[in-house]
């Protein structure tokens, strides 16, 4: 089946709202794809008829086993060709989203395939995000925040937010990479920023920052 880059682009978002916040509604898809709500439901209609999604009003869209199959492939693509950019061409990490958003849709099977044997059948992209493996499995992790940690709780950064490359930019600058360990030693009132400590220095990181960065719990 051949798909056009918009609807791989709709499965994908529903894939990722429905983690993000359980139920998926029009109005929210229409929100990430930057596009009006009726033509949301016109192709949220399309892709009901493909058997991509099932939708019912006020229990939202959800996706299919097919739908989810292909979200997956798309996903897989995306975070290969991201890890590929930054570790193969270079580039930084706050600039290889952008550029997987427009080439995981032409990826073939074959370049996949050498991309991900090149990269040593890699798990995780550039941003800490699993990798789906080829028969559509993805180890999902925690969705802890890094802003929702208590003072004197050590925990290992898993990962940050892909498409904001000013986020990116700040928490590359600030040194908080996916792997690094961190205590949160203290957090200012009022939504005050939040000063962490790690083996060499301390780290005062804004608290909208915060809300994009996920973490691993490391020690009660
Ligand atoms: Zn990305």
């Amino acid at each position: 089946m051949i798909l056009s880059e918009s609807i791989e682009d709709y499965l994908k978002a529903i894939y990722a709202l429905k983690k993000e916040v359980g139920k998926v509604v029009t109005t929210q898809l229409a929100e990430r794809l930057e596009v009006k709500p009726a033509s949301v439901t016109g192709m949220v209609r399309k892709l009901a008829q493909m058997k991509l999604v099932t939708y019912k009003p006020y229990q939202g869209v959800a996706l299919t086993k097919s739908g989810r199959k292909i979200a997956l492939e798309v996903i897989r693509h995306h975070r290969l060709l991201e890890l590929y950019l930054s570790e193969v061409m270079g580039l930084p990490w706050d600039k290889v989203h952008i550029e997987a958003e427009k080439l995981e849709h032409a990826l073939s099977e074959e370049l996949e395939e050498r991309i991900d044997e090149l990269l040593g059948f890699p798990t995780t992209d550039p941003h800490g995000a699993p990798i789906p493996s080829k028969d559509g499995k993805v180890a999902e992790h925690s969705s802890d925040r890094l802003v929702d940690v208590q003072v004197g709780q050590e925990v290992l950064i898993s990962e940050v937010k892909d498409d904001d490359s000013e986020l990116l930019r700040y928490a590359g600058e600030l040194g908080l990479f996916p792997g690094e360990s961190v205590q949160v030693e203290n957090i200012a009132p009022y939504k005050g920023p939040i000063t962490l400590k790690t083996k060499h220095k301390k780290i005062i990181v804004g608290r909208e920052a915060a809300k994009q960065i996920l973490v691993n719990k490391i020690s009660a």
